[in-house]
């Protein structure tokens, strides 16, 4: 898994000529307002939808390469992001951040971040809610919740967002020491989980 995630990232950094350099300030601007915003949007959405109290995950934060905290005695990987069940706390790696940023635009940090917090929302279910497909629907929550976001005015939809979503969805998978090569999905399984979060929410996404 990590090898295809850093095969497609490889391929997209050098399908470019110019080395963009990332603002740095706006780059953690925005992945503080992902934070923000898909944690506004479980708190109001998840008593609703579960019947449970919410507790946000931690937010561990940005690491470079190996790093990162560890998760159940595991070394972070990198180029990824994650969230750990152990720890309940979601992280990620700066450079796959900044790399995806320069090349692919501000919603692949958006997408990251709601796709990890996905995860804690799985941790916060029971287990028949999640289903097999667990990555594809991390992606189907993830589409939820920046939607939900985006009607509520928190983000706004730029031109283009939706090709740098389906650009992302293409080139990360996060990977975990038991993750299969299988889990995460092809770009169309995806990008139509993406979309059904998007188009019918969360309820949508529960099997
Ligand atoms: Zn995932």
């Amino acid at each position: 898994m990590r090898r295809i995630a850093l095969l497609l990232l490889a391929v997209l950094v050098a399908g470019c000529t110019e080395t963009t350099a990332v603002n740095q300030d706006t780059m953690d601007k925005d992945i503080q307002s992902a934070v923000e915003v898909v944690d506004d949007f479980w708190r109001q959405t998840f008593p609703e939808a579960f019947g449970e109290p919410y507790e946000s995950p931690r937010v561990a934060g940005g690491y470079t390469g190996v790093d990162g905290p560890q998760c159940a005695g595991e070394r972070s990987v990198p180029f990824n992001a994650y969230y750990c069940p152990t720890g309940d706390y979601i992280a990620w790696d700066e450079d796959l951040m900044a790399a995806g940023y320069s090349q692919i635009g501000d919603a692949w940090v958006y997408l990251i971040i709601a796709h990890e917090w996905a995860h804690a929302i799985q941790a916060r279910l029971d287990t028949d809610q999640v289903s097999v497909a667990a990555e594809l629907q991390a992606d189907c929550l993830a589409g939820a919740s920046l939607q939900g976001a985006a009607e509520t005015g928190r983000i706004a939809i730029e031109p283009g967002d939706a090709q740098e979503l389906a650009q992302t969805l293409a080139a990360v998978a996060d990977e975990y020491p038991w993750t299969r090569v299988s889990d995460h999905g092809n770009i169309q399984e995806r990008t139509s989980a993406f979309s059904l979060g998007v188009n019918r929410g969360v309820e949508a996404c529960i099997s």
